[in-house]
């Protein structure tokens, strides 16, 4: 058999990068497979002004080139490639460790012990405009962005409790947010739903697409609407369009090996990091329905580390 490793991390966000870096220092040499599109969800954004330590704020690349190259430091190791298959219950002889499989192609990887980051992807729109002008007016995060939208009319797309929630959120800063909503009536519940109607800031386009969203110079402009029942369109002079339609976990390759919860998100028995199988942990957005910050993506990716480390220790 090839090597064994203590600790495999699948991942590279702010998550699997703080796992590896808490593996490092305590010399467990984690191995992390980052993934083709290596650095996670923040390096498709520009300015991040929440990310403690930084004053000033710093570009989201910046940031998770400084993660990577603090946890390569104390001897993290990485594999820029995707993950194809894992087997995470491993052989179980009796008195003998279960370990880990991880496949990238036809190339295998064994371990004592599995940190599943693999985040979670917000469910684009899908139209014209939205990928050209993200982090340039298009965002899908109002915790994230909501300051840089003062004094702005903006549109908040979506009819579930994120989209209240954001839109109700977004008034803190906006002139005035329009949410926009396919059907004539929203799934969000009644209590979040009441709460943005309520709002006098807050403003409804029922029945009604976004078909486009327009820009210039690179910022977002505009946004034209279609009512679905009329056949209408209009344009709205908007600068911001949050997406909030939800977000689905990665967990797709890990179906079948460990519980999830209804929507997909890997189940840990929190406040650990624990799944249902022993020496595999999960951590940030692929657990999280909640939160979804680079911060809280670190800590838990720190405490994954952290419970990796004595499942290890209690094998040796
Ligand atoms: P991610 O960052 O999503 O990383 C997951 C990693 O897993 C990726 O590297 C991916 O390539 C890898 N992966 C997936 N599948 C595989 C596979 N099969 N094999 C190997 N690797 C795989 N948060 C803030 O706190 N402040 C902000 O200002 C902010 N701005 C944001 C702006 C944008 C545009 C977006 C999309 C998000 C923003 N967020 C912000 C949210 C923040 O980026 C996430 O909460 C955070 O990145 C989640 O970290 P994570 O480690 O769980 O997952």
């Amino acid at each position: 058999m090839d090597e064994v490793r203590n600790l495999i991390i699948i991942g590279s966000g702010p998550s699997g990068y703080t796992a590896a870096l808490y593996a490092a220092r305590a010399n467990l040499k984690p191995l992390v497979i980052e993934g083709v599109q290596s650095g996670g969800a923040l390096m498709t954004t520009t300015e991040v002004e929440n990310f403690p330590g930084h004053p000033d704020g710093i570009m989201g690349p910046e940031l998770m080139d400084a993660m990577r190259k603090q946890a390569e430091r104390f001897g993290a190791e990485f594999i820029t490639d995707d993950v194809t298959r894992v087997d995470l219950v491993g052989a179980t002889e009796p008195g003998a460790e279960a370990l880990k499989t991880v496949y990238v192609g036809q190339t295998e990887y064994f371990a004592r012990a599995v940190i599943l980051s693999t985040g979670s992807a917000w469910r684009p729109l899908g139209v014209p405009g939205e990928q050209e002008l993200l982090g340039h007016g298009v965002s899908s995060c109002a915790t994230c962005d909501g300051f840089f939208f003062r004094n702005q009319h903006i549109i908040v797309v979506g009819g579930g409790d994120s989209a209240m929630e954001e839109a109700t959120f977004l008034t803190r800063f906006a002139e005035t947010v329009t949410i926009v909503h396919r059907r004539d009536s929203f799934r969000a519940s009644k209590v979040m739903a009441a709460r943005a109607l309520n709002n006098e800031k807050i403003k409804v386009e029922w029945n009604s697409v976004v078909e486009e969203i327009l820009g210039e110079d690179g910022k977002v402009v505009g946004a034209r609407l279609k009512n679905i029942q009329t056949g209408e369109t209009k344009t709205l002079d908007v600068t911001g369009v949050f997406v909030a339609i939800g977000h689905d976990p990665r967990s797709e390759l890990f179906k079948g090996q460990v519980e999830m919860d209804d929507e997909g998100y890997v189940k840990v028995a929190h406040p650990s990091t624990r799944t249902n199988v022993p020496g595999v942990f999960a951590a940030g957005d692929l657990v999280d329905h909640t939160y979804r910050q680079a911060i809280t993506a670190s800590g838990t990716g720190c405490a994954a580390a952290l419970d990796a480390e004595r499942f290890i220790a209690s094998f040796v």
